[in-house]
């Protein structure tokens, strides 16, 4: 597809439209075959990056399509309401933006045009660690500068994608946490090539879920990550990872307002179609109520997340927005599941329904990449001005 200056609300309608009729080559079968063996959806992935809408983010001058966050946030919602789960390589989209933002020019020509060509894959990110949790600026893993080389040592823990992923943008502490004048300070990003480091001392090992996710834990022992390969500034690089997180909430969000999409179309075609005590279960209130009230909560919850969008279009602060837009999109997604599950009665527990499949994948989003406790957090004490809790 030709993206050039698409940016306007038919082109994105018109992007809705493809990404439909590309999931359609995906069909139902093929989610559940790679759910049942846990396996990676290359085909799915492969055809998203050849039709190019994983690099609809990265600018034209870098080989993407330059296009606004209502864009992608467009794409990611018709994968999910298609029935289909774009975890498989959504954080492409976002994790690229601390390189965009925060990697100097010779960094930006080396990764961006081949990441948009899909010759690499910039999948993993690897902030969290067994210990800190939450809490990331408690994190480990150490990068010690050593010449042109930095040494790294340490652990990650649920970095998705890694056992598929090329590059990985890594957190890491290279100034002890005794020893910095800001909280903030003394963690720094990096491009890590993870061809070059799993033959020097990075060790991925898959965790298997609940869901299918491809989530590995990464160990390193004396990874060596060439200087040139920090992102930005030595030291600075916890803001570099907060300045992207307003994009990755409203893109989540935009993936469970899909999700919720799906549930309520399937509870509802169920509900109309299944005959029970001689007349459709969708004529009682009792299984029409929780239907229509997920579908004003997905409502609701989709406002948010354009209006979050909106502001993130137009440089204003949108953290609030972005904020509480993935929370309400997390909980409508997750009303919908269990409407639809109780929709179905026994049938929602069978496989060939997919109903089972699609509730344990958007579970994940009231937990990850942000729970909602900490997202109630953000509101209390920087909308509300309420004393900070942690
Ligand atoms: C499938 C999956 C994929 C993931 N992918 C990635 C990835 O690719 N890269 C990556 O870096 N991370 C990833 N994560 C990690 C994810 O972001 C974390 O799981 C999440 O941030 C919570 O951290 P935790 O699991 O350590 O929970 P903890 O920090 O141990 O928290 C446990 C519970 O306590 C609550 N809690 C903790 N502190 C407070 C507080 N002060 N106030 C109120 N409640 C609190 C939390 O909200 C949570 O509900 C992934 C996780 C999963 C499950």
């Amino acid at each position: 597809m030709d993206f050039t200056s698409i940016n306007t609300d038919e082109d994105i309608a018109q992007i809705r439209d493809s990404v439909r009729k590309l999931c359609e080559r995906f069909p139902a079968e093929y989610w559940r075959k790679l759910d049942r063996e846990m396996a990676y959806p290359r085909e799915f992935v492969t055809a998203l990056t050849e039709a190019g809408y994983l690099s609809v983010l990265i600018p034209e001058e870098y080989g993407g399509s330059g296009m606004r966050l209502s864009g992608a946030a467009a794409v990611l919602e018709e994968i999910q309401r298609a029935g289909a789960n774009g975890a498989a390589c959504h954080a492409q989209m976002y994790i690229m933006g601390a390189l965009l933002r925060h990697g100097n020019e010779a960094q930006k020509r080396k990764y961006l045009p081949q990441i948009a060509s899909g010759a690499l894959r910039l999948q993993a990110f690897g902030v969290t660690e067994p210990t800190s949790g939450t809490d990331t600026l408690s994190l480990k893993t150490v990068a010690r500068r050593e010449g042109d080389v930095y040494i790294v040592n340490g652990q990650k823990v649920w970095t998705s994608r890694a056992e598929y992923s090329d590059l990985m943008l890594l957190l890491a502490r290279t100034t002890p946490k005794e020893q910095v004048q800001k909280r903030t300070d003394g963690l720094s990003v990096f491009i890590v090539d993870m061809r070059e480091s799993k033959a020097g001392g990075m060790t991925i090992k898959p965790i298997r879920t609940m869901m299918n996710h491809s989530t590995t834990e990464v160990f390193f022992d004396n990874v060596r990550v060439p200087a040139e390969d920090l992102i930005g500034e030595e030291g600075k690089g916890f803001p570099y990872i907060l300045s992207g997180m307003n994009a990755e909430r409203i893109l989540i969000a935009a993936e469970c307002i899909g999700d919720a999409k799906w549930f309520i179309e399937k509870a509802s075609n169920y509900a109309k179609e299944r005959v029970v005590f001689g007349r459709p279960i969708g004529q009682n209130q009792g299984i029409q109520f929780p239907i229509a009230k997920a579908y004003a909560h997905m409502r609701a919850a989709e406002l948010m997340v354009h209006r979050a969008a909106q502001l993130f279009e137009n440089g204003e602060d949108c953290g609030e927005e972005a904020n509480m837009a993935k929370m309400l999109a997390a909980e409508a997604s997750w009303m919908a599941a269990e409407a639809c599950v109780q929709t179905h009665g026994g049938f929602g527990f069978a496989e060939e329904y997919d109903v089972e499949r699609k509730f344990r994948e958007t579970r994940l989003y009231q937990v990850a990449p942000i729970s909602s406790n900490l997202i109630l957090s953000y509101v209390a004490e920087h909308v509300l001005g309420l004393p900070r809790s942690y």
